[in-house]
């Protein structure tokens, strides 16, 4: 079946423009549709699970800002409280008194946090969160997972899944060899590989940090034990697990990952949902460990805009709104649904495929599978998925344009829009079969 034809004639023209403007056309790569090829689209306005491009197409969105609008984008509650917010000034840079109810927020949810500091995005928490770790244990060495991203500081630029590999960039120029010389990197899912670069390096490694489910190599969840074993070798070791939740944090349950798996790791980062659509990082975990940050200890770290009342107030209010009852509940419903019609979808056209959710997180790679790791996401049919990305945006619903990159659902997405969805996916497995 063929979809109307897209106007998209606005779009290409900011596109254009921006080209010259900034490298790529962009501010993060990935938005640039490099690896599904075509024109991206430029938005206009967001407002529950739609977002309406330049030339005024309307689509579902799977992908909510790349996570935070798990309550929908432009929340009523959320855009209120920012007007009342905004009123009061943008920063203060100096203490605010919001700043404590979002950490106790964040503090009764966690379970590995008793502490917190914000900062202003993921990839700040996870910098902070590795000085730290070598701060707290006198070892520079650190353990991360083929395909996990943790933001674009340097020392995380070793094979780092979804945006890096994308642009198919084994690692960035700019990146000394001395400042990675200290990452030492396994398979997702392989314990006997991080049991030997703990043999092969004794006492040396701060820690092991990992996305306890992968939403940056597609979406890939931990295998029964990969946790529990992580969370046994690091004490073992005199060394700190931790829980890059920047993505799954508040998403796949209230108390993130760590609460839907049952395993507490010394200490997590957070980002995207607690910012509720604003910038907004934090990292936290045991009390003992965060009393090495300054000013209550020697390991500095500092923001002049972190903590400010804006961002503060999107995320108590996003927040509120997640821990009313039921909320994680339909989120599931809506993503399994989604996900069985995607399947059927697929298993209709004859294409092969494998999917998996949890809670509002989903994910699907068109082969066989299982995937467990990133080698195995690397094999996947990225073409055929090139064409199905188009085809769906043809049908206005707007994926991830990259086969590595895990798909968002929001409290905001209805059965009508879901089942919108599916219909859009039969008829894209047959024009990308
Ligand atoms: C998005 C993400 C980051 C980086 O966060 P930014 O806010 O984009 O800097 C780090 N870790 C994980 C797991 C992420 O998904």
């Amino acid at each position: 079946m063929t979809a109307p034809a897209l106007n998209t004639s606005h779009s290409e023209a900011i596109f254009g423009a921006a080209q010259a403007l900034m490298p790529g056309g962009v501010s993060s790569p990935v938005r640039a549709f490099k690896s599904v090829g075509g024109q991206p689209i430029v938005f206009d306005r967001v407002k529950g699970p739609y977002a309406w491009d330049v030339d005024g197409n309307k689509y579902i969105d799977y992908i909510g800002s790349w996570g935070p609008a798990i309550c929908g984008h432009a929340h009523p509650e959320v855009i209120a409280a920012l007007q009342e917010a905004v009123e009061k000034g943008t920063s203060f840079g100096a203490p605010c008194a919001l700043e404590n109810t979002l950490a106790e927020m964040v503090i009764d949810a966690v379970p590995s946090v008793e502490m917190v500091r914000f900062v202003n995005s993921g990839t700040e928490a996870c910098m902070a969160v590795l000085r730290l770790m070598r701060a707290y244990t006198g070892r520079d060495k650190v353990i991360k997972f083929e395909g996990c991203y943790h933001g674009h500081a340097d020392m995380f630029l070793v094979k780092a899944g979804s945006g890096v590999a994308t642009l198919g960039l084994p690692d960035s120029p700019g990146v000394p060899r001395s400042t990675t010389a200290n990452t030492l990197t396994a398979p997702y899912n392989d314990l006997e590989a991080v049991k030997a670069l703990f043999a092969e390096n004794p006492d040396a490694i701060s820690g092991v940090i990992l996305e306890p489910i992968v939403g940056n190599a597609g979406f890939i969840q931990p295998e029964p034990g990969f946790l529990e074993g992580l969370r046994e070798l690091t004490k073992e070791n005199g060394a700190l697990l931790v829980f890059d939740e920047v993505m799954t944090g508040f998403r796949i349950s209230y108390g993130g990952a760590q609460a839907h798996f049952g395993v507490t790791p010394d200490l997590t980062t957070m980002g995207k949902v607690i910012g509720g659509g604003l910038p907004v990082g934090a990292y936290g975990g045991r009390a003992d460990i965060m009393g090495m940050v300054a000013p209550a200890g020697p390991m500095y770290q500092a923001g002049t805009l972190s903590g400010n009342p804006l961002a503060m107030t999107a995320g108590i209010k996003t927040l509120e709104l997640l821990k009313q009852p039921g909320t994680y509940d339909k989120l599931t419903a809506t993503t399994q649904k989604l996900v069985a019609g995607i399947k059927e979808a697929a298993q209709a056209a004859g294409v092969p495929i494998t999917t998996a959710s949890v809670s509002a997180m989903f994910g699907f790679f068109l082969c066989e599978g299982p995937v467990r790791n990133f080698e195995e996401a690397k094999a996947t049919d990225s073409e055929r998925f090139g064409r199905l990305h188009r085809a769906m945006l043809e049908r206005g619903v707007y994926l991830a344009p990259s086969a590595f990159e895990a798909g968002f659902t929001s409290l905001a997405h209805s059965d009508a829009d879901i089942e919108a969805t599916i219909n859009a996916f039969r008829e894209s497995f047959a024009a990308a079969a």
